[in-house]
């Protein structure tokens, strides 16, 4: 599906009536710094539709996006970052897990947001567990392509192949624009 609308609708922090309206919704999940923010700028066309920050974990609430009037894009807290206070880490994992594990909302899909130069972090690794384990619909996102040299490309998305076990795993790219239209297609 090719986007042509996209517009900020509100962030929740629980229980929404947004949220059981009906729209299907797109669940974009992964660890701070990952870059889904970038991912839905550039997966959106406009630039400045979600904050990229470099001082990452401040997002305390679940971003929601509507799409072409059809979907809802979720940006849920990015998960694991060490220099964010421990009591707001536990508030963000209860959110998302809230959201993903204990709320009535089905998520159209799950998409998994990993950063492919880095590699899947153990908290990655737990989270793709779970989203398996609760028979989600997931879509992996090897993001930051482009910072891969061309002599690890290779090796980097094998890695991320192997962890997928089958799951589609699409590389993308916030900077360059690569796996934009095949990602829109796959999630919506
Ligand atoms: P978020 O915390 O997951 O929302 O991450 P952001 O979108 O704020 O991105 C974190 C950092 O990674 C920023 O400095 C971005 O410019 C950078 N970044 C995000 N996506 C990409 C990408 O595809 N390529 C490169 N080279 N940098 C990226």
């Amino acid at each position: 599906m090719q986007i042509t609308s996209a517009k900020f609708m509100r962030g929740v922090s629980g229980t929404d009536e947004l949220l059981s309206d009906g729209t299907p919704q797109v669940a974009l999940i992964g660890r701070s710094n990952v870059g889904k923010s970038s991912l839905i700028n550039s997966l959106t066309g406009q630039k400045n539709l979600a904050r990229i920050s470099d001082t990452p974990g401040l997002t305390q609430e679940i971003n929601v996006y509507g799409i072409n009037h059809k979907f809802y894009l979720l940006d849920l807290p990015g998960y694991g970052f060490a220099k964010v206070p421990e009591r707001i880490r536990e508030d963000l994992q209860k959110l998302n897990w809230w959201y993903l594990f204990d709320s009535p909302h089905i998520q159209h899909t799950a998409v998994l947001v990993l950063d492919a130069n880095v590699g899947p972090s153990k908290n990655d690794t737990e989270m793709l567990a779970l989203l398996r384990e609760h028979q989600k619909n997931i879509v992996i996102v090897a993001n930051k392509i482009d910072k891969i040299k061309n002599a690890e490309y290779a090796v980097r998305l094998q890695a991320i192949i192997d962890l997928a076990q089958g799951l589609p795993v699409i590389p993308y790219s916030s900077k360059t624009g690569t796996g934009g239209e095949k990602l829109a297609n796959k999630i919506f």
